[in-house]
Order: C-alpha cells, then structure tokens, then sequence
C-alpha cells in the first residue's frame, strides 16, 4: 500500500525560468544595448517539428528574445544549408543558431551540427560543448537532460550519492543527462536496448530518468517505492475511439502509485527544455557582450 506520488509541475518551473530570462534580457538590453538573438533553421515540412519551432519562437518572444525563422523547403540542397550556417556564425547581430532536427535524409546532421559555431550553439550538441561536458567542465549544455536535473532537485535538496539509472543512451537526452548526473555526484548507470535484467537495474534507482522513446514502457514494478521519475519521452498513441493521446515513456497510472514524486506528460520536462533554450541564448548574448556572468 503506498501514497499517491508527487507531481513534479514542470510547467511552473518552466514559467520561473522563462520570468528570470525575461528579467535578463531586459538587463542587457538596457545595460549593453543588446537583444539577444536567436536564429532558428527548419528544413521541410514535419509537422512535430513546425509546433516545437512555433513552440520555441514564441517563448522566445515573450522572454523578450529576438528570433530570426529560416523555413527551408525539403529538397534544399546540403551546401545551402552549410552556407546559411557559415552566414549565421559570422553575424555580430545572431547570437544562438539552433537546426531543428530531424533533417531530410539527404543532409547529414551531424555535419550541420558540427558546422555551428560552438559558441553560438544553444543545443548544446556540438562535439566542443558535449567533449567540454564529458570532461566535466560544461559551457553550452543539452536542454532536455539539464531540464530533467533540475526537476529532480525540486524533490531532492542534494542529488549527491543517489542510485540514478537513465534509460535511454542517445547523444541528445541519455548520454548528457547521465554526465550531469555524474556532476550531481550520483552513482550513475545507463540502460538501453540491450540491456539485460532492466528491470532489476531500474529497480535500483533513487532516481529514474527514463528517455527511451517506448510508450508507457516503464510499469510500477520497475521503480522502487518512493523513487523520483523523470518522464522525457513524448509519444503520439491512437486510442481505440480514434483520438491521439500524447503519453510519455512511463505507465503514468501505475508508476505514480509506487514512484515518490513523478513528472507527467505533457507538463514535465517539455516546458523546461524550451525555457532552458532561451536561458542557453541569453547566455551566448552575455558571452558575446563580455559579461561572464552566468545565468545559473
Ligand atoms: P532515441 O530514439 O534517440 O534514443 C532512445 C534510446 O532508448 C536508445 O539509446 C535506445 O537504446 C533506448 N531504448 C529504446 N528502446 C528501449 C527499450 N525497450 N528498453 C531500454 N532502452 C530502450 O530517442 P531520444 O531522442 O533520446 O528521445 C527519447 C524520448 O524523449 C522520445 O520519446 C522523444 O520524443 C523524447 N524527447 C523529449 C524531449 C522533451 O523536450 N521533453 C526532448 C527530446 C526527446
């Protein structure tokens, strides 16, 4: 027998986030003259990735952000997309570039994301700033992983030697989230797709981060009573009467009756990888106006 879960209001967070961003911006506006400037690139027409750049381009704007739209149709050539890049890093007035993914399959994303000025990087996926995080030493992060972070800390005062298991290894969500983790000083564990016992692993955990891209995988008797689940997966399912239904990579109803605090989806992580999109600007913006300060 076990309490019903805390739910962990991503959103509310989010809002926080996105009020000291606005407050930041104005600061430098007035302080320095600058509006921080972000450049957003979206190749073709996925219609997930047109509402996550509406989504994007209009938090920017309520946090006082500028943002510059470049909607490329599919068929644009690869040497194009480079070219709108290498025209992106070299503008004083632009400050974040971020490439919506998925990209056409005739582009390679990896060489767009290798082509983004480091600093300039709001993702946080170019190999300078993953190496500068896998060294411990980070700059630009990933926003989805440092959202997920942050939303533990709303349960946990201090991470500092919790069991965290991750699932998921991928280089945008798994991968950072568990170097932030290790920075957070947890003993830290990755599972995936091969992974055997999985259950038994994720049982383990203080804290279960869960980015799998597999709706409601994870069942109550994968977490252990009172754990902290952070959901990041975001699935489309067509129920029986026809509706889409966007479910995450937990069993929302069963894990909440075990897990200690929960996020939900939608709700959860979402909101604050959009906020910490526009933190990541503001910061390129300061770095470009020679103000150090951080942001967090
Ligand atoms: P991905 O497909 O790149 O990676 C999924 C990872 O999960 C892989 O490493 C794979 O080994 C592992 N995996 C797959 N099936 C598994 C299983 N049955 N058991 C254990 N591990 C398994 O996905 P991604 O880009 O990391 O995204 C993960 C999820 O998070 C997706 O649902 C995506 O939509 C969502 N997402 C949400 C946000 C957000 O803002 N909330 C941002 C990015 C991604």
């Amino acid at each position: 027998v076990s309490s019903a879960s805390r739910i962990i209001d991503g959103a509310a967070y989010a809002a926080t986030v996105r009020a000291a961003v606005r407050a930041g911006v104005g600061a430098l506006e007035r302080e320095r003259g600058f509006v921080p400037t972000l450049a957003v690139v979206i190749v073709g027409d996925d219609p997930a990735s047109h509402v996550y750049v509406r989504n994007k381009t209009k938090a920017a704007s309520d946090a006082g952000i500028r943002s510059i739209e470049y909607k490329l149709p599919a068929e644009t050539p690869e040497a194009e997309l480079l070219g709108l890049l290498r025209d992106l890093n070299e503008r004083d007035d632009v400050h974040g570039i971020l490439v919506q993914l998925p990209l056409p399959k005739h582009i390679s994303s990896d060489r767009m994301i290798y082509a983004i000025d480091p600093d300039k990087d709001v993702d946080g996926f170019h190999p300078w700033n993953a190496g500068l995080l896998a060294l411990g030493k980070p700059k630009l992060v990933p926003c989805t992983p440092k959202g997920c972070v942050l939303l533990a800390k709303t349960v946990h005062e201090s991470l500092r030697g919790l069991e965290a298991v991750i699932i998921g290894r991928s280089t945008i969500v798994g991968r950072p989230a568990a170097q932030l983790l290790l920075l957070e000083d947890c003993t830290t564990t990755i599972v995936h797709s091969q992974t055997r016992d999985i259950e038994a692993v994720c049982r383990r955990a203080d804290l279960l981060v869960v980015a799998a891209g597999k709706a409601e995988l994870v069942k109550e008797n994968w977490i252990k009573p009172g754990a902290t689940v952070i959901d990041v997966g975001i699935n489309r399912v067509v129920k029986d009467n026809g509706a889409i239904r966007i479910v995450g990579d937990v069993d929302f109803e069963s894990a909440s009756r075990v897990a200690g605090a929960i996020t939900p989806v939608p709700g959860g992580v979402g909101p604050m990888t959009v906020a910490l999109l526009l933190e990541n600007t503001l910061h390129c913006a300061r770095t470009k106006a020679g103000d150090p300060a951080k942001v967090r």
